[in-house]
């Protein structure tokens, strides 16, 4: 569909570092053209320093965006209105402007709830391990927390981070765990399964003790994890509905419509030859 750029067209940013191979403008643009608003996604790699008037200044020209790694704690510090989301998590990846005011969401915490809907149904009253500390696993533990999930163990490479997350979401059903136990769930929010020859985050002969797998990395074929999960015969789900569900989140808060979620995928699929090599340079896939 062509469309015009002019004087009304609104600017919307992903900032982060980097976001030179992000699919999300690929994801949003299409949204935009599909229903017809007059807009542009585009991907702005800067530095932590910009990021508050980066955001102060599209959002109060009539625009919006995301924030993605490494700056959405940074980001947090430039709304003036956050949503219950980005307080929890201290990270916000969604920005926009209403009344002179900005206003801030942290999606993911959305993404990780349709995700674990899709996968298992009700996350209330399950016991979860979660492996990594950093921005994903800080909107998983707090969306799993919220959905009722009695108890989340968090694991990580570092562990005085997990501690650190553990202590920030304040609350009893989260603690830190040592080693691999069982869980009726299991999340991955390391960036193992980006890389090429990235190892999986642990023995596969583990995996069985899991009742099922949920895996935050993205590919379009199944991702390490996804396909050792499976054939284990433990059900499995990537990355890829969690990214359209924040996408589709985010498109809310900007527009206050529905996002249309096929248009979004098909420019995804297109858009996503080569994802490994993507990673294997750094690159960012939220
Ligand atoms: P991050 O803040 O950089 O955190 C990375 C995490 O991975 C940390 O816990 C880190 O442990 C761990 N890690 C890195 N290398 C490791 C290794 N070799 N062995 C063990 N652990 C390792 O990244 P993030 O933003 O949380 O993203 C994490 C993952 O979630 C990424 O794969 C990202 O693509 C995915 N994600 C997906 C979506 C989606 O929509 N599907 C959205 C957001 C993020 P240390 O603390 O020890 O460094």
């Amino acid at each position: 569909m062509n469309r015009t750029i002019g004087a009304a067209t609104r600017v919307y940013a992903l900032l982060g570092d980097p976001v030179s191979h992000s699919r999300s403008p690929d994801m949003v643009n299409a949204a935009f053209a599909e229903q017809g608003i007059d807009a542009v996604y585009v991907a702005l790699r800067c530095t932590e320093a910009d990021v508050p008037t980066l955001v102060r200044t599209i959002a109060h020209t009539g625009g919006g965006g995301n924030i993605t790694v490494p700056h959405k704690a940074r980001a947090r510090t430039a709304i003036d209105r956050p949503s219950e989301a980005v307080v929890r998590t201290g990270a916000c990846n969604t920005f926009w402007a209403r009344d002179g005011l900005v206003y801030g969401d942290n999606t993911d915490v959305e993404g990780v709830h349709v995700a674990t809907s899709a996968l298992i149904g009700s996350a209330a009253g399950i016991r979860v391990l979660l492996l990594g500390a950093g921005g994903a696993a800080r909107a998983a533990a707090w969306a799993l927390i919220e959905a009722g999930a009695a108890r989340v163990d968090v694991l990580n490479r570092t562990p005085h981070r997990a501690a650190q997350l553990v202590h920030g979401l304040g609350t009893a059903r989260l603690r830190v765990a040592h080693q691999i136990g069982s869980a009726d769930l299991l999340v991955n929010a390391t960036t193992l399964g980006l890389r090429p020859h990235d190892r999986l985050p642990m023995r596969e002969n583990m995996l069985p003790h899991f009742g099922a797998v949920l895996d935050l990395v993205y590919q379009p074929d199944e991702t390490p994890l996804v396909r050792a999960a499976r054939q284990a015969g433990v059900p499995a789900m990537d990355g890829t509905v969690m990214l359209l569900a924040q996408g589709a989140a985010a498109y809310r808060c900007w527009t206050g419509r529905d996002a249309p979620l096929e248009v979004m995928r098909a420019a995804l699929d297109a858009g996503g030859a080569d994802p490994v090599g993507r990673a294997a340079a750094g690159a960012d896939y939220d």
